[in-house]
């Protein structure tokens, strides 16, 4: 690295401090380091710092400061993904942006059977939630605890009872999400009627981040079940 990028990166690291301040930008390799390697071990990185926005404002205001300053951008949610997509590469130019601090269930609708969840949402929390209200949201899988919505969404992710529900695909009915050049995509309306034009919340699923930031969705609850029977059938 050149004496003129450290000092372009440090100019990056102290804006983003300014932007998001202590909670929300840290360069401490404690708090950094159990980001950086992958669920299953395999890849480890390095990065320039963990930015953890609060609020869409402060992801749309980072992401305007990472364009400005050419500096990539690795999303995260809860790092329980098994492809690698989460960890930033070797050579520690880019930022972790994890979302786990927006985890706010900001609407349940029973009658609607709707939630609008933000992207930090842990699967095992949206499935609590949706049970309080005789509900429940019909993906699950063996890393509920830890997965996010917003990881959820970018790896289209099925579970174990993805072939009587679908994949997230079929469970998503809004998004949020900032795009590259830090524009705000507001589509969480869960209109089923919408004819208007292209379907862009399908294109941000399962784009591993690559397209834009995941910041809130709208999902669709079902009725709980109001009993189980366990067969086992012999073919
Ligand atoms: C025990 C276990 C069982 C599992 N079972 C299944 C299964 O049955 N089916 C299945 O499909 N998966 C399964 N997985 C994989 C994993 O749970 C899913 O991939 C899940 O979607 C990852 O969510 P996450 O929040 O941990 O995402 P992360 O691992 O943090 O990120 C995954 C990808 O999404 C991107 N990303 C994360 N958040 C955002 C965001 N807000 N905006 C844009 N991009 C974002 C990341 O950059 C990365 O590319 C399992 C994992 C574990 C540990």
């Amino acid at each position: 690295m050149t004496t003129a990028s450290i000092s372009e990166t440090t100019t990056f690291q102290k804006a983003a401090h300014n932007l998001l301040g202590d909670k929300g930008f840290t360069r401490e390799p404690d708090r950094v380091e159990p980001w950086l390697t992958d669920w299953r071990g395999r890849y480890t990185g390095r990065a320039l710092g963990l930015a953890s926005p609060a609020s869409i404002k402060e992801v749309a205001a980072l992401v305007r400061l990472c364009a400005e300053h050419g500096v990539p951008l690795v999303p995260q949610g809860g790092n329980s993904g098994m492809a690698g997509g989460a960890t930033p590469d070797a050579s520690g130019d880019s930022l972790v942006l994890s979302l786990r601090r927006m985890n706010a269930i900001r609407a349940l609708d029973p009658n609607a059977g709707q939630a609008v969840c933000e992207a930090g949402v842990i699967l095992q929390s949206l499935h609590e939630a949706a049970q309080d209200q005789g509900l429940r949201f019909p993906l699950t899988l063996g890393g509920k605890g830890s997965a996010t919505l917003g990881g959820l969404i970018s790896t289209n992710a099925g579970g174990t009872q993805v072939l009587r529900y679908g994949t997230m695909r079929a469970q998503v009915l809004g998004i949020e999400a900032v795009m590259a050049d830090g524009q705000i995509l507001d589509q969480l309306t869960a209109l089923k009627k919408d004819n208007r034009g292209f379907d862009l919340k399908q294109l941000l699923i399962g784009s591993e981040g690559t397209l834009g930031i995941v910041t809130a969705a709208t999902v669709r609850l079902l009725p709980a079940p109001r009993s189980r029977v366990t067969a086992w059938i012999g073919l």
